[in-house]
Order: C-alpha cells, then structure tokens, then sequence
C-alpha cells in the first residue's frame, strides 16, 4: 500500500476519532480492505509503529505499513 492507496481509500470513510497520532474511521462505503479485499468496517490509522490490538471475539484485524505509518482494518465476521 503506497501513499495514493492509502488517500484514495481515506476519502471514502467516516472520520470517528482523532487523537494525537491516531485516527479512526468508520467504513460506510464497502471500501475494499488492501489486505484481503473484502470490505472492512473500521480503520485505525496510528503514527506508532509498534501496536498492539485487542479486537472483540470473532473480530479480524489485517494491517498494512504505508506513507510511515500503521493502519489495522478491522473485520466483523
Ligand atoms: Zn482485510
């Protein structure tokens, strides 16, 4: 995932929160996940490089390193 992947997909989603270095968004568009390609429901978008995650039973996370920064999609199966 390059820097205009992750712009392209940006634009199509609900900002959630934003804190200092983090952002999340919400997915309300079947934006495909750059990981897998099935549609995810929330991007967290982090500055750390180091993350550690702790999604909800049945929930998946994919993650993807790009334009210096972390990005988790999570999935609800
Ligand atoms: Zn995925």
């Amino acid at each position: 995932m390059d820097e205009n992947d992750v712009h392209a997909v940006r634009h199509r989603l609900k900002l959630l929160r934003k804190t200092a270095g983090e952002e999340r968004y919400e997915n309300r568009d079947g934006v495909a996940c750059p990981a897998c390609s099935e549609p995810f429901d929330e991007l967290l978008a982090t500055d750390d490089a180091e993350r550690r995650f702790d999604p909800p039973d049945g929930v998946g996370i994919c993650s993807v390193a790009g334009d210096g920064r972390l990005f988790a999609f999570s999935h609800r199966s």
